[in-house]
C-alpha cells in the first residue's frame, strides 16, 4: 500500500502564512477595507478546511454557510452544525440555508399541465422528432387503458388518467431536491444540472449575499476549489470580481487553489479538527447522496453502506416519474406507441467512399417512415437507439445502458465490473465494517 505523503506541521503553519499574505495583498490590490467574509461550506473536507482558514486568519470575523440540498446525508448535517465545537477557538456556528419552492409554484405548475397535457404535443427534437405524443388527459382512449395496466404495474396505483396521477404527485413536500424535480417535471441530468444552480448558488446568492451587497458592504466569497481536480478548476482565477454581480461589491476567494488532498487533511490534523465521518466510510467526496453524477465505485459504496439513501431515492424516482409527460408516453412501450404516425420520414444518411472520385460522399439510404417498436432501431446520426418501455425514471440518469429504470438498475450496474457486463469481485466484496478511505484516514 502506497504511503501517504508526510506534512509537518511546520509546512502548514508556513501555508496558513501564505494564505494570509495573499488575502491582504488581493484586499489591497482591489481596494476592499473591512469586507464580509462568507465561506461557502459544503460539509467537504475542502471547504471545511476553508472555513479553519477562514477561523485562523480573521479570528472569527467571517459567517460560514452551507446550503442543504435536503439530499445530503445526516452525518454531513451534523458534521456542519457542530463544526464550531471542534474548532480550538470555536468561531462562528455553520448557517444552514435551503432553497423553498413554495406552494403557489406547484399550484402554477399544475394549473399549466393541467392546460398543456390536454393537447398532443409533438416531439421537437432527438430521435423521436416528429412524433406526436397523446392528450394525457383523457380516460377513453386506448393509449389510456394501456397506460392503466402500465401505471398499476408499476405500482403507482389506480389513475384514470396521467394527468390525474401526475396531479396528485405535484404537492409540496418541503424537501428542497424534491420540490425542485417536481416541478422541473424529472430530474437533473447532465447538462441540465439545475440542481447545483437553485440549490446551492442560487439560495446563497438571495438569502446571503444579496441582501450584504444591498447593506452597501464588500463581500468576499472563499470557496474550497482545488486546481487538481480538473482542468476546468486549474484555470480558475485566485481572486477575482464576481460576475454575477455588477455593484463590483462581490469578490470570490480561492484560498486552497494550489493545494492537494494532503494538504487538506493535514490541516485538519494541525486544527485538532476531524473531516466530515463520511470519508472514512468509503466515500471519496461529499456532497448530495447520492449526487446525480455519483462515480460508479462511490455508487456501490453507498449501496452497500447507506442502502436507506438508496431507498429513498427509489421513493423520490416513483413520485417524480409521474409529473413527467415524457415517462407517461414511454412506460406504455411498443404496443401503443404505434398509433402515434412521425409525421417526418427517418432518414438514414450513410458515409461512404465514392468509387470514381475517392471522396467521401453521403447517401440518403432509407427514407422509410420511422416505426416504433421493441428492439426497433432508429437511425440517428452515428449511434442507434432501442427503443423499450420505460420501467420509470432514474435520479442518477442513464447507467449501464438502462434508460428509463431505476436507482436500483444503476446499483446492479455499478457492482459490476468494466463495460458493465462481468461482476467484479473486487467491487462486491465492500465489506461495509471496513475503512476504506482514499485519503488515508485512518491512522
Ligand atoms: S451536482 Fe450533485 S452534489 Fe451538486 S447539487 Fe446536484 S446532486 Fe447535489
Amino acid at each position: 500500500m502506497p504511503e501517504s505523503p508526510v506534512i509537518h506541521v511546520s509546512d502548514i503553519s508556513a501555508k496558513i502564512k501564505e494564505v494570509e499574505q495573499a488575502f491582504r495583498r488581493y484586499l489591497d490590490e482591489f481596494g476592499i477595507n473591512e469586507p464580509v467574509n462568507i465561506i461557502n461550506n459544503s460539509g467537504g473536507k475542502d471547504s471545511g478546511a476553508t472555513d479553519l482558514l477562514a477561523m485562523a486568519i480573521t479570528g472569527g470575523a467571517y459567517r460560514s454557510v452551507a446550503a442543504d440540498t435536503g439530499n445530503e446525508h445526516p452525518m454531513t448535517i451534523e458534521h456542519l452544525k457542530t463544526l464550531h465545537e471542534q474548532r480550538p477557538d470555536k468561531g462562528p456556528v455553520v448557517e444552514i440555508v435551503s432553497a423553498d419552492y413554495p406552494e403557489e409554484m406547484f399550484a402554477k405548475r399544475r394549473e399549466a399541465i393541467s392546460k398543456g397535457w390536454r393537447k398532443k404535443q409533438m416531439v421537437r427534437a432527438g430521435s423521436y422528432r416528429g412524433i406526436l405524443m397523446p392528450s394525457l388527459s383523457r380516460a377513453d382512449t386506448k393509449f389510456a387503458e394501456n397506460w392503466r395496466s402500465a401505471a398499476k404495474a408499476m405500482g403507482w396505483g389506480d389513475y384514470d388518467t396521467p394527468l390525474d396521477a401526475a396531479l396528485s404527485a405535484l404537492h409540496r413536500t418541503g424537501n428542497p431536491f424534491l420540490d425542485m424535480a417536481l416541478t422541473h417535471g424529472g430530474f437533473p441530468l447532465g447538462r441540465q444540472r439545475f440542481c447545483t444552480d437553485e440549490l446551492k448558488m442560487k439560495v446563497v446568492l438571495d438569502r446571503v449575499l444579496t441582501p450584504l451587497i444591498e447593506a452597501g458592504c464588500d463581500v468576499v466569497q472563499w470557496s474550497g476549489v482545488r486546481g487538481d481536480e480538473s482542468d476546468k478548476r486549474a484555470g480558475y482565477t485566485r481572486f477575482e470580481e464576481d460576475r454575477r454581480d455588477d455593484s463590483g461589491q462581490l469578490y470570490n476567494f480561492l484560498p486552497i487553489h494550489q493545494w492537494t488532498a494532503a494538504d487538506v487533511f493535514a490541516l485538519y490534523r494541525h486544527f485538532g479538527v476531524k473531516p466530515n465521518p463520511l470519508y472514512s466510510q468509503g466515500m471519496g467526496r461529499v456532497g448530495c447522496m447520492p449526487c446525480i453524477l455519483v462515480k460508479k465505485e462511490e455508487l456501490a459504496e453507498i449501496a452497500a453502506r447507506f442502502p436507506s439513501e438508496i431507498e429513498r431515492a427509489a421513493e423520490w424516482e416513483l413520485q417524480v416519474a409521474k409529473t413527467s409527460r415524457w415517462i407517461h408516453w414511454m412506460i406504455v412501450g411498443h404496443v401503443n406507441r404505434r398509433q402515434f404516425k412521425p409525421v417526418q420520414r427517418q432518414i438514414r444518411i450513410t458515409p461512404h467512399l465514392d468509387e470514381d472520385s475517392g471522396e467521401e460522399v453521403n447517401t440518403a439510404t432509407d427514407s422509410r417512415p420511422a416505426r416504433l417498436g421493441i428492439n426497433t432501431r432508429l437511425p440517428h446520426r452515428d449511434y442507434e437507439l432501442e427503443v423499450e418501455a420505460y420501467q420509470g425514471t432514474s435520479m442518477l440518469g442513464p447507467r449501464g445502458g438502462v434508460i428509463g429504470g431505476s436507482v436500483h438498475d444503476a446499483v446492479d450496474w455499478s457492482k459490476t465490473g468494466r463495460g458493465g457486463k462481468v461482476y467484479d469481485l473486487v467491487t462486491a466484496s465492500i465489506n461495509a465494517e471496513s475503512c476504506s478511505s482514499k485519503y488515508g484516514l485512518c491512522e
